[in-house]
């Protein structure tokens, strides 16, 4: 009943109840009015009537009774009164001579009272000689002079008449103009309602307008074409409604849209994932959360440009878009879509609700690998990218979006760690090395505020004497509780943490300096550093190089920097543009651990490099295998062709010294001669051979 209710008091306090409700007082008003004034006028001709009436009745009377007076009649002249007062209309009436002695009274105590009549209207009448009237308290009373045949003024008729009849006949005519007033407002009052109801419509559609856009929809929009204000107003609300509706629009799209690819954004994805994994839940259905981040992308954008770089993203959606609606219609358009958006960067997300098997889940990735490993037309270039995709299932890694995406995410560290363009299930071994590499990067962190780095220095030796030619920087971290770790403990949570670039300065400076110490006491040796490609392809890089010779007083010759094949593979204009101020100050540069990275010949006679690294797997299986053996000596032919120096990595027997020197390497390093240590140690080993050659020289 209560909606009833409300209804009810809803269309009691609306404004079409309040008008009819204003327009029936103004009708009541308007009648009362009226009928006032129409009794008034009723009353004063009625009561004209009366006194004129009573004048006759009293003027009548005095024509008839001259004789009797003059014959001093009474008993007539009585019974003329009686017959006057029996008529209800008179009360009262006398009947008096000219000299104003009473003759007869209707009432005989007013005859015994006075002798003579006293009545102003009495004297008046008979002073002027004409019928006199006053109405007063509801009574006319009239007072008409009695004249004889020969025209004489022989006495006077006094009447007296109550207006009673007056009052009646206000009275009907009161209940008169009431029915009528009553009967016109029940006709009228209807009408006026719907009037009312007819021009307020406009009103009744703007609220109903007002109320949809409030609580449902702002699609609506109002129809009035009245011409009047009210048509202004419901177009001013139509406007209004359209620009907060197109407001709306956009800050949905600024919200949940990102605006490079048109891809829903990471908050939109979060809320399907949210959404769907509830239904799942609920439904006991599963599904799998695929996080993508491509392989490569961080080059080509470098060296694309922003522009083209945010082009090839659009293009990424776009075939991602593909894919997930491909296998949508593949499963028959039944069930919940997959959704793929954009987290940042270059991470994508796709959400694939109703996959259970892994194996299913398993090809979906994989055919999204395939669909990104065709190449990519960038303004004519060819682009290939790869993806590493982490995949989490639902419900059973995770049942909300926060731990689904941090687990596909891990998943996907997995992929990329094993060489990318690869899919991984998420595992919960997982979570705990990720844990592992949190603790790893904050004692990290602590490390290198609390200088527990120390750099360690190896020996490089000439081929034909033995003689220590040059050293390699190689970092040590003094961990307080695991002792001394090396590099592959942590450099590549270091670069991961961006911490990399802390500490490959603080290894640059150190080894700089101390290779300017030792060449001001006469141990003039160059010294290589290993640089990470994080810190090589910051674009400050040659400026803080130079900046930090400079401060150790290191001369450039005396420096070399060994980057990996694989840095070095990256991207050649950009190693040529970093490498090259460098050279021109007369830094070297050393392409380490060479021949892994499978580099083209072509390209590779085309780089600024002094120095080819024989990687140590080489060396370590030359004996034994004639394909490594083939390796070496085609690195070993090149670099003579091309007149760069050779050093071979990891000796440690003379077998190996011996065979390497046979191919015409130029330097060794390896255990054989002396492991990586600390600089004292080195700058003794390295002067101890040298005294021992210039006592050899001697003697
Ligand atoms: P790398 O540049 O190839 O360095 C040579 C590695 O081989 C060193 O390992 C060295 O101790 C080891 N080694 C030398 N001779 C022999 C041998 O005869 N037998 C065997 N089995 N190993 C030998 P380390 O010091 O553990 O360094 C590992 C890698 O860490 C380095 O490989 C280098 O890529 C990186 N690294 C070291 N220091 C730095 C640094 O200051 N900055 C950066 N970015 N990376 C560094
Ligand atoms: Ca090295
Ligand atoms: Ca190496």
């Amino acid at each position: 009943m209560a909606p009833l209710h409300s209804l009810i008091s809803r269309f009691m306090r609306s404004l079409v109840m309040k008008f009819t409700f204003m327009t029936a007082v103004l009708m009541i008003a308007t009648a009362t009015f009226l009928m006032v004034i129409e009794n008034r006028f009723d009353q004063r001709a009625n009561e004209a009537t009366l006194v004129e009436r009573a004048g006759l009745k009293a003027q009548i009377l005095a024509l008839n009774i001259s004789d009797d007076i003059l014959a001093d009649d009474t008993s007539r002249l009585q019974s003329r009164v009686s017959s006057l007062v029996e008529r209800a209309d008179v009360t009262q009436a006398f009947i008096a001579d000219a000299r104003r002695r009473m003759l007869v009274h209707s009432d005989p105590v007013g005859m015994v009272e006075s002798g003579l009549a006293a009545d102003p209207l009495v004297v008046m009448a008979l002073g002027s000689g004409e019928t006199r009237s006053e109405t007063t308290n509801n009574t006319v009373r009239v007072a008409a002079p009695v004249y004889s045949a020969a025209n004489r003024l022989v006495g006077v008729v006094y009447t007296e008449s109550p207006m009673d009849e007056l009052r009646a006949a206000a009275g009907i005519a009161m209940r008169r103009h009431m029915l009528t007033a009553t009967i016109a407002m029940l006709i009228f009052l209807p009408i006026a309602a719907g009037l009312i109801f007819w021009s307020l419509r406009p009103i009744a559609s703007l609220t109903d307008a007002a109320r949809t856009a409030s609580s449902k929809t702002l699609d609506v929009r109002i129809n009035v074409k009245t011409g009047d204000e009210l048509e202004v107003l419901a177009n001013a609300f139509n406007r209004m409604l359209s620009r907060i509706d197109s407001n709306l629009k956009r800050i949905h799209r600024l919200a949940y849209v990102d605006m490079v690819t048109e891809l829903p954004n990471r908050e939109r994805f979060r809320k399907e994932v949210e959404r769907v994994t509830q239904k799942a839940v609920e439904e006991d259905t599963a599904g799998a959360v695929l996080f993508l981040d491509l392989d490569r992308f961080k080059r080509v954008n470098d060296s694309l440009g922003i522009e083209e770089g945010d082009r090839l993203l659009e293009m990424v959606a776009r075939r991602l878009r593909e894919a997930a609606r491909g296998h949508d219609l593949a499963m028959g358009g039944a069930g919940e879509p997959s959704m793929v958006a954009r987290l940042g960067g270059d991470e994508f997300t796709l959400l694939v609700p109703g996959i259970d098997d892994s194996a299913e889940i398993a090809r979906y990735a994989q055919m999204i690998i395939s669909a990104l490993a065709r190449p990519f037309d960038v303004s004519g270039h060819q682009v290939f990218l790869g993806a590493s995709i982490g995949i989490a299932v639902f419900p059973q890694d995770g049942a909300e979006p926060e731990s689904l995406l941090r687990h596909a995410d891990l998943a996907m560290a997995h992929a990329k760690e094993s060489g990318g363009n690869a899919a991984h299930f998420f595992e919960p071994s997982m979570n705990q090395s990720a844990f592992e590499r949190l603790v790893l990067e904050n004692e990290l962190r602590d490390a290198v505020k609390e200088n527990q780095l120390v750099v360690f220095y190896q020996p490089k030796v000439r081929m034909t004497d033995g003689i220590v030619a040059s050293s390699e920087a190689l970092v040590r971290w003094n961990h307080p509780t695991s002792g001394l770790l090396s590099p592959g403990h942590f450099i590549d949570a270091a670069e991961e943490s961006g911490l990399i670039g802390e500490i490959g300065d603080w290894v640059m400076r150190n080894a700089c300096a101390q290779a300017a110490e030792w060449a001001s006491h006469g141990l003039v040796l160059p010294v290589a550093v290993n640089v990470s490609a994080m810190q090589f392809e910051s674009p400050d890089f040659a400026d803080s190089v130079l900046e930090i010779l400079e401060q150790t007083g290191l001369a450039p010759e005396l420096l070399e920097i060994e980057l990996t094949e694989s840095i070095a593979m990256r991207d050649p204009q950009r190693v040529i543009d970093q490498v090259q101020p460098l050279r021109d100050r007369g830094v070297k540069f050393a392409i380490d651990d060479f021949g892994t990275g499978h580099s083209s010949l072509s390209y590779l006679t085309r780089m600024p490099f002094d120095v080819f690294k024989i990687d140590q797997s080489f060396v370590r299986s030359m004996a034994e295998d004639p394909h490594s053996r083939a390796v070496v000596e085609t690195i070993l032919a090149l670099a003579k062709a091309l007149k760069l120096k050779t050093v071979a990595e990891g000796v440690e027997t003379t077998e190996q010294l011996t065979a390497l020197r046979e191919e015409g390497a130029t330097l060794a390093q390896g255990y054989l001669f002396s492991k990586p240590v600390p600089a004292a140690d080195f700058e003794a080993y390295a002067r101890a051979i040298l005294e021992d050659e210039e006592r050899a020289a001697s003697a």
